[in-house]
């Protein structure tokens, strides 16, 4: 079996026919499914999809480019949806410089707030990074996450892959890996021990080949385990067994 360690299935463009989503990720092996927050509205809506189905799992979390105008009393809501059993991590929380860099000391602040909620929970956390890989490092550094973490669609160098490692961190790769224009990030896997790599869709965003231009879901991990197993020359079957593994053991699922 496959875990989507991050899928976005409160997107509206689930709204139709959810069921179904799930149903096809199973008959595709793809047997769990971790569903991420990225605001207050999305982590709610996030864990009750996690509730309605057996086999989702949720992150909640405030991502780094909705920290504007957040509510005060935010961290609060985010401990009421903690204390549900399906909530597997705190996230995707971290920093992103690409659309705007004005408010880094408010996202800074915001994603240390947040790794230390996670430490409370004892819950891993999921981090988001674009554009601000050094950043990132440096908070990381200062502020433990005390039960793991996961680098999700990780498109750092092999060697901030190296330094995110030596924080016991691991690496989640999806549809990119299979894009054409992705030599860097094929060289990033390559160098990360499959120890520390799981496997992601992000869907609705980032369909892998074959499937670029319609809409992703988790029923195309399959595709992404495939690369993987090019990439490192080895089985799928051994991807599949060991990515899944490490999430198991990361998330408690
Ligand atoms: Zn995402």
């Amino acid at each position: 079996m496959f875990i989507d360690v991050h899928a976005h299935l409160d997107n509206v463009r689930f709204d139709e026919d959810l069921d179904m989503v799930v149903k096809n990720a199973k008959l595709s092996k793809v047997e769990k499914i971790i569903t991420a927050g990225y605001d207050l509205k999305s982590s709610f809506k996030d864990v009750e999809i996690a509730n309605r189905f057996e086999n989702v799992f949720a992150t909640v979390g405030v991502h780094p480019e909705n920290v504007e105008d957040l509510e005060n009393d935010y961290l609060e809501k985010l401990e009421t949806l903690l204390k549900n059993k399906k909530v597997v991590a705190v996230g995707e929380i971290g920093l992103d410089y690409h659309f705007r860099c004005d408010n880094k000391e408010l996202q800074k602040k915001v994603f240390v707030e947040q790794i230390d909620l996670a430490n409370h929970f004892k819950l891993p956390i999921v981090v988001h990074s674009r554009d601000a890989m050094g950043d990132t490092l440096e908070i990381l550094k200062k502020h433990r996450a005390e039960f793991g973490g996961l680098m999700h669609c990780f498109s750092g160098s092999v060697e901030m892959a190296r330094e995110f490692m030596k924080l016991s961190f691991s690496f989640s790769f999806g549809g990119v890996t299979t894009f054409k224009n992705a030599k860097n990030v094929l060289k990033t896997v390559e160098e990360i021990p499959i120890e520390k790599i799981m496997l992601e869709t992000d869907c609705p965003y980032m369909t892998p080949e074959p499937h670029r231009g319609e809409r992703n879901e988790p029923k195309f991990v399959p595709f992404i385990a495939e690369k993987i197993a090019n990439i490192k020359n080895i089985k799928i079957d051994e991807v599949e067994k060991i990515t899944t593994q490490n999430a198991k053991k990361l998330f408690k699922i």
